[in-house]
């Protein structure tokens, strides 16, 4: 399979018609950030000023999502953004069905063209399109999963701790929980580059269609 370039994944995205959000949106929220991530984090839809501002998380959600990411080590820039999809639903409603069938395309390659080790998923909609699941963010985040190979570590929506100030302790240990799968992730490779010297020869699948489980690393 070819991998596409976020550039040419754009240049599908721009304009696109291909549900009713079409209609109603001010800008096509793509995705933003570093297209070598490591760690590529997905949310739900953009937001009133996402869809002004052509920018996933860039509303009260982003500012309190960027205060999370020190937690794990993260800054902003290093990390890639994108969401489930690509144009705002009307008043933020939850993305429909045949809305996530027609948008996910785009993510599925923007997930190939970054190839990221980790997928951080933020809320139901991204957790359940990843995991391939109907299970709820509540019985699922706290642990690594893992999909094809990705390692993949879901979280609360940030907008749902907003709303709901008793999940930020839970939040935080979540990015404390990503924190240490970066660590562990760089013991290994540091390991693995005294060991042999080399890479893997083979360069592994870059989709999300594997086998779903479940690593354990060190959660409370
Ligand atoms: N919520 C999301 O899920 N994505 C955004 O880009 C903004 C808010």
């Amino acid at each position: 399979m070819k991998i596409k370039t976020l550039s040419e994944i754009w240049t599908e995205v721009d304009g696109c018609r291909r549900c009713q959000l079409c209609e109603t949106r001010t800008t096509i929220v793509f995705g933003v950030g570093n297209p070598d991530a490591e760690v590529m984090f997905i949310g739900e839809a953009p937001g009133k000023q996402e869809d002004l501002g052509a920018e996933p998380f860039i509303g009260a959600a982003g500012k309190y999502l960027n205060s999370l990411l020190g937690i794990a080590g993260l800054k902003r820039e290093e990390i890639y953004i994108a969401n489930i999809l690509k144009c705002r639903p009307p008043q933020n409603r939850n993305p429909l069905p045949e809305e996530i069938e027609a948008c996910t395309t785009f993510l599925r390659d923007q997930v190939r063209a970054v190839n990221p080790d980790i997928l951080v998923t933020l809320g139901n909609f991204a957790t359940r399109f990843i995991l391939k699941t109907d299970r709820g963010i509540t019985g699922l985040r706290g642990q690594v999963h893992l999909t094809g190979r990705f390692s993949v570590v879901p979280i609360f929506h940030p907008a749902a701790a907003i709303y709901d100030p008793s999940k930020r302790p839970i939040m935080e240990q979540d990015f404390m929980l990503l924190g240490r799968l970066l660590a562990k992730r760089q013991v290994e490779k540091a390991q693995r580059l005294t060991e042999d010297g080399v890479q893997p020869a083979e360069a592994p699948s870059r989709d999300i269609d594997g086998e779903c489980g479940q690593i354990r690393i060190g959660c409370q």
